[in-house]
């Protein structure tokens, strides 16, 4: 993926250079038709134009635009709404039983977790209750309901158990997801109603041995037969949730496809695979949390598929796979909402009723300041959570960077409040009975799975600067040849020189609460601090960027930061307006956020300057390198530091 991306971003076969020589081609050969006398006073004219025209394609993404210094809010502010009063009493006619139904099993289920299987009673329970098929369209037998509704179940899930929160969405969020999005109407027919009432259960079938973050090396193939009509699948897939008992698999494997100039080259295409002869699984694989899933090795030996199971177009199951992952990533973000709340509830219960050295645990300020962080860690991602269920739902399509922003903060979040709140617990937390342990342990994958954290962040980084490289190619193409380019280089330093004064922010106060001025202000620095800290690595890097990984980690917390502080002010803004009881206390923990993010941001991007943090980068990477030489640590015990002498 990166290796792409790195060609991209100043490849001319990139979309954006595509665009803009095609507007170069077109305003130069309208200047070919001026008189010769006027030639330099035209070119500074023309090239004036050519910056207006150099439009970056049109993105509804916020934080893919904050790499090109615009801040598009228009599908975030205001925060959505998007269920009306029916939706919103049909959503609370369900979460009630459904919470009552795990709050009583919850105890039972703690000490259940070594069976390492769900108990059938609970399968059923959840099959009664219609949790397989949550946004299955009704005539196919599913609840219809859509992203926001689907999210807040998930929150329900994730407050009792992710492991079997795991099960519902390995099946419906990953495991069928490319037949409700890309299915046939046979497909559809065919399978989503055995599927939506959990009659028959699906997994999702990508990551191989050889195959986990850069999921384009897979080596399962599928052949074509003579005749054309199935294809012949061979290969292993590994750590596969659901893979030891589902009935179907959406399975990605390489075939061959002949391109347009009639060459063969390998993509990879999407299955539908049933279980059936030649398709094997290992036994549940043992694993430090969400015990309840069940996590397998798949083989495939000659398993014939039909050609009528493929999912979307031959050769495009790359853009399948990504396209279900982005989908089904709000569901998890949704899911550690929930996980976090009730961390929060049981520690800041402990901590109300623990006494030590004559007081109270809640009356210490070293334990507030743990409540109070766990706190505004959950408000942020729930915020994110509902934040992208809803711009989904309002009809955003390119919301891949927010979902991956969202994951992130979510399984982040969700792992230091467990962590924090088992250290409330002390020696007790670390006793299985608490329950506080599993909820820890169950947490830790979510850093790991749908695209670990470091991945999505280089993704994030990578691909927004693909986006703003594009504008910037151009301008530094005038700066080789200043005098043909007067026009587009003094634009250019004019608007550097207002961004400098800081007159060029745009104004983000308009649809924020004035109570949230001042924080929304310092967004507006933040978005144009942003901006200059992406010009500046284009400019000194060029394509050589996509090797500086610690520079792109910190741009991706950057802009994790901003967006994060648009939501939060968004959120908030809403609830101010609507004078909802909790409005004043949530301001508070908005302002915390803004306050902290904005030193994180300035810290963050500053670095990405600093001779001296520059320098210690290098050191790291030193050590790094003599550790990985010795597979090792490379310094001796001080013990033995005599015999040196
Ligand atoms: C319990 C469980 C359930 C799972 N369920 C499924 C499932 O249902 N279906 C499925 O297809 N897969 C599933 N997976 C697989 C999961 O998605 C992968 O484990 C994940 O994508 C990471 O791949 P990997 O484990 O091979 O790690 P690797 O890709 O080997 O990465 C190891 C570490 O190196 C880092 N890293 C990798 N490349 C780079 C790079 N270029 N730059 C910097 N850092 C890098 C990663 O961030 C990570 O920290 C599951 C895994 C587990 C453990």
């Amino acid at each position: 993926m990166f290796r792409s991306i790195a060609t991209k971003l100043y490849s001319p076969r990139s979309d954006n250079i595509h665009l803009i020589k095609n507007m170069v081609i077109r305003t130069s050969s309208s200047s070919n038709a001026q008189p010769k006398t006027d030639n330099k006073k035209m070119e500074a004219k023309v090239d004036l134009d050519r910056l207006d025209k150099i439009k970056i394609p049109e993105s509804h993404s916020f934080v893919q635009n904050l790499f090109a210094g615009r801040a598009n809010t228009e599908f975030f502010l205001p925060y959505p709404q998007v269920l009306n009063n029916e939706e919103i009493s049909f959503l609370d006619m369900i979460v009630d039983p459904v919470s009552k139904m795990w709050e009583d099993k919850w105890d039972e289920l703690v000490k259940l977790e070594d069976t390492e299987t769900v108990p059938e009673e609970v399968m059923q329970m959840m099959r009664d209750m219609g949790s397989f098929g949550i946004q299955v369209p009704v005539e196919y037998g599913g609840m219809g309901c859509n992203n926001t509704q689907y999210a807040r179940l998930a929150e329900v899930a994730g407050r009792y158990d992710l492991g079997i929160g795991i099960v519902q969405g390995a099946h419906q969020s990953i495991g069928y997801k490319g037949l409700v999005l890309f299915g046939t109407p046979e497909q559809k027919a065919k399978y989503l109603p055995d599927l939506a009432t959990g009659t028959k259960m699906a997994a999702f079938a990508l990551t191989e041995p050889s195959a986990g973050s850069d999921a384009s090396s897979i080596k399962t193939r599928a052949v074509l037969s003579e005749d054309g009509k199935h294809y012949i699948l061979n290969g292993s897939k590994l750590y596969i949730s659901n893979g030891g008992f589902a009935d179907f698999f959406t399975v990605f494997a390489k075939t061959e496809i002949k391109n347009e100039k009639g060459e063969i080259k390998d993509k990879v295409t999407a299955f539908w695979v049933p279980r059936g002869p030649g398709l094997t699984n290992g036994p549940n694989m043992k694993k430090m949390g969400i015990k309840f899933s069940n996590t397998t090795e798949i083989w495939f030996d000659n398993v014939k598929i039909p050609v009528e199971n493929i999912i979307g177009e031959v050769g495009e199951g790359f853009k399948v796979a990504m396209k279900i992952l982005n989908n089904g990533r709000y569901g998890m973000i949704c899911a550690l909402s929930g996980t976090m709340q009730k961390a929060i509830e049981m520690a800041s219960t402990y901590a109300n009723t623990r006494t030590q050295f004559g007081n109270k645990l809640s009356s210490f300020t070293a334990i507030q300041e743990k409540i109070g962080r766990m706190t505004l860690a959950h408000f942020v991602t729930q915020s994110h959570a509902y934040m992208i269920s809803g711009v989904i739902d309002k009809g955003m399509a390119d919301f891949q960077l927010e979902a991956a922003v969202g994951k992130i903060v979510a399984s982040d979040s969700a792992w230091h409040v467990c962590d924090e709140a088992l250290q409330i617990f002390g020696g007790m937390g670390y006793i299985k009975e608490t329950g506080i342990e599993k909820m820890l342990r169950d947490t830790r994958i979510f850093r790991i799975f749908e695209g670990a954290n470091e991945i999505l962040r280089l993704f994030i980084a990578l691909t927004g600067l693909q986006y703003a490289g594009g504008h910037l190619r151009e301008i530094q193409k005038a700066m080789k040849n200043p005098t043909a380019n007067l026009g587009l280089i003094f634009m250019e330093a004019s608007k550097r020189l207002k961004r400098t004064a800081g007159f060029d922010a745009p104004d983000m106060t308009e649809k924020i609460h004035p109570s949230l001025h001042p924080e929304a202000q310092i967004l507006s620095k933040n978005i144009i601090l942003f901006s200059s800290a992406v010009e500046h690595l284009l400019i000194k890097y060029n394509k050589q960027i996509v090797m500086e990984q610690m520079l792109l980690l910190r741009l991706a917390n950057s802009v994790i930061d901003i967006y994060t502080m648009l939501i939060l002010l968004s959120r908030v803004t809403l609830s101010l307006n609507k004078n909802i009881p909790s409005a004043e206390y949530e301001s508070q923990l908005c302002k915390l956020f803004v306050s902290e993010a904005n030193m994180r941001v300035n810290q963050n991007l500053s670095a990405l300057r600093s001779p001296a943090i520059l320098k210690n980068d290098e050191l790291i990477r030193n050590i790094a390198v003599q550790i990985f030489e010795n597979q090792g640590i490379g310094h001796q015990s001080p013990l033995h530091s005599n015999e040196s002498s």
